[in-house]
């Protein structure tokens, strides 16, 4: 599954997955539905780079008969802006707090994230296609979210989740997208 930026479109933002038909192909399968929060993150990464408010902290979709639900981007950011008690450290090589390096058609970002608080470290790794706008952005924060979530506790994460979709948080927008595994 690859969703490239119209040609010739520059201030394009590929839209966040339940308005995006590209993305409407995905079927089930795990790297599938990993590859869909990959471009809502990316989404809305680039509207806070344009000082959009992207308030929604967690996201749900049908998949087949399930639900599934996460936290987005901006609820892992304000989940650790919570929990504080942590550090960037610079990489190795380039001394930079986002290592970000080119790999072929894409830009592939490794942020080492420490938790402070249980003096741990954890990689956080991301691909970004060099046509999306902001390409070193969106990678180096995608790597950075990447790492930072795993930070979270499956337990705190859930009981965020519930807080969050609270129905006066979450704007009653039901996701558009349906399930097409099924399609011939
Ligand atoms: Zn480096």
């Amino acid at each position: 599954m690859t969703v490239e930026p119209s040609k010739g479109v520059n201030v394009g933002v590929t839209p966040a997955p339940p308005h995006n038909r590209e993305t409407d192909r995905a079927s089930g399968t795990p790297l599938e539905l990993l590859l869909l929060t990959e471009e809502r993150d990316e989404a809305q990464i680039v509207a806070e780079m344009r000082g959009e408010i992207a308030e929604t902290y967690v996201y749900s979709f049908q998949q087949g008969n399930r639900t599934i639900t996460n936290l987005a981007y901006p609820g892992v950011k304000e989940a650790i802006r919570r929990r504080g008690n942590v550090a960037i450290v610079p990489c190795d090589c380039c001394k930079k707090a986002y290592h970000v390096e080119e790999s072929g058609d894409d830009l592939r970002a490794i942020v080492k994230i420490h938790d402070l608080k249980n003096n741990v470290q954890f990689l956080g790794v991301s691909t970004c296609k060099k046509t999306v706008p902001f390409a070193y952005v969106v990678a180096a924060n995608k790597a950075e979210r990447n790492g930072l979530r795993k930070l979270l506790p499956e337990k705190e994460i859930a009981l965020l989740i519930k807080e969050w979709s609270k129905p006066s948080k979450q704007p009653a927008t039901q996701p558009a997208w349906k399930d097409t595994s099924q399609r011939p």
